[in-house]
């Protein structure tokens, strides 16, 4: 999408290889225009696919999932990373590796919330070794819940994650970067 990588290059900074920090819009202060833009166009992908349900992980996934729900008038459930091992039986666990943090997480959700008469479509903001994704696609097969599809605002594509997924569930991803360093940023174009 030309409008998120016009952005990226005009505002997104590159840490080492393999880190892209995009604070100033996304990631800490919030451009919530802009990100409706992006919210409209994942309602256009998957326009036409019965959707109950946004779900996301905390805490940078909960923003754009907010917007695209307002889109398909669902409601967004965040999985929550848990510091307690002592899970209960009234939750769906997974476990997540953090690629920013490089710890891994438990991360839950209710079963209050999460049921096998959901159609889920799965939200985040990067897209990198795809931890993050299969954990959420992993809760929602614990839970019968159909996932229709992922919609991902950014993709690191030489880091393997889409690859995985695309596997096993229906991936779009808004910019899709095949590198990045000192001299910037290269996107896939197909
Ligand atoms: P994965 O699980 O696919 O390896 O990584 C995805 C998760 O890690 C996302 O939820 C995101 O929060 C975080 N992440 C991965 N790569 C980046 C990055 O380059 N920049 C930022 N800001 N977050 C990232």
């Amino acid at each position: 999408m030309q409008l998120l990588e016009e952005r990226i290059r005009r505002d997104g900074q590159i840490l080492g290889k393999d880190v892209l920090k995009v604070d100033s819009f996304i990631n800490h202060q919030i451009d919530v225009p802009f990100l409706m833009e992006l919210g409209r166009e994942f309602r256009r992908l998957y326009d036409g696919e019965k959707i109950t349900k946004v779900l996301t992980i905390e805490a940078s996934g909960i923003a754009i999932a907010c917007i695209t729900a307002l889109y398909f008038s669902v409601p967004v459930l965040f999985a929550k990373k848990s510091k307690t091992s002592n899970l209960g039986a009234d939750l769906y666990a997974t476990q997540v590796a953090s690629f920013t943090h490089g710890n891994v997480n438990n991360v839950i959700v209710s079963k209050d919330y999460l049921t096998n008469n959901d159609r889920v479509l799965i939200i985040d903001d990067f897209l990198a070794e795809g931890n993050a994704l299969i954990g959420l696609i992993d809760l929602c097969r614990q839970a019968g819940a159909q996932v229709v599809g992922c919609g991902i605002l950014i993709e690191k594509a030489y880091q393997g994650g889409g690859e995985r997924v695309r596997k096993i569930a229906r991936v779009e991803s808004l910019a899709r970067i095949e590198k990045m360093d000192e001299n910037g940023i290269v996107f896939v174009h197909e």
